[in-house]
């Protein structure tokens, strides 16, 4: 319960600074950063479960920023997109005997239809062992070229921790 507090915090307190000031760039402390080449993954883990969480701005994961016009943005988007929805499996790899089931359960874009915007999208993962002691490995570069870092962090009962993993790549143990 209580991790899933958190989580729901952090989706709150970005909203409210992108809802209120677009063009601001926070601390990198905070969640509700907004830095072109970041991206940020919030992992909260419970038993055999985890839900992640990514934001990114859209000039990042698109390769522009703007509301997609040209049909090629389109595309670039739609597949993207697509990525973000079935594949996360491949750049947020986990042990293959613990058997995890990917389930993307949000993918929004905030901001308007100018300036900055961000994506967000959340993901469940179930799997049939418990993921602590186990490790999760970053290959963030495979579908996102344009990260330079990835701002990590995890949150479990056993632990709260921070990382950046250049070009989005990396281990880190749960
Ligand atoms: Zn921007």
């Amino acid at each position: 319960m209580k991790i899933v507090t958190v989580i729901g915090f952090c989706l709150m307190a970005s909203s409210v600074v992108f809802a209120g000031e677009k063009h601001a760039h926070e601390s990198h402390k905070h969640h509700g950063t907004h830095e072109h080449g970041v991206a940020e993954l919030l992992i909260a883990v419970e038993g055999s479960g985890a839900t992640v969480m990514m934001k990114s701005p859209t000039e990042t994961v698109f390769g522009f920023e703007h509301v997609a016009k040209t049909a090629e943005e389109k595309q670039k988007e739609a597949k993207v997109s697509e990525a973000l929805k079935n594949e996360l499996q491949s750049v947020f790899v986990l042990e293959a005997a613990l058997e995890c089931q990917f389930k993307n359960t949000a993918l929004k874009i905030l901001g308007g239809n100018e300036g900055h915007r961000d994506l967000q999208s959340e993901w469940q993962i179930s799997c049939a062992k418990p993921l602590t002691g186990t490790q999760v490995e970053f290959k963030f570069s495979k579908l996102f070229p344009r990260i330079h870092e990835l701002r990590v962090t995890l949150v479990s009962d056993q632990k709260q921790i921070e990382r950046e993993f250049k070009r989005g790549n990396g281990k880190l143990s749960f």
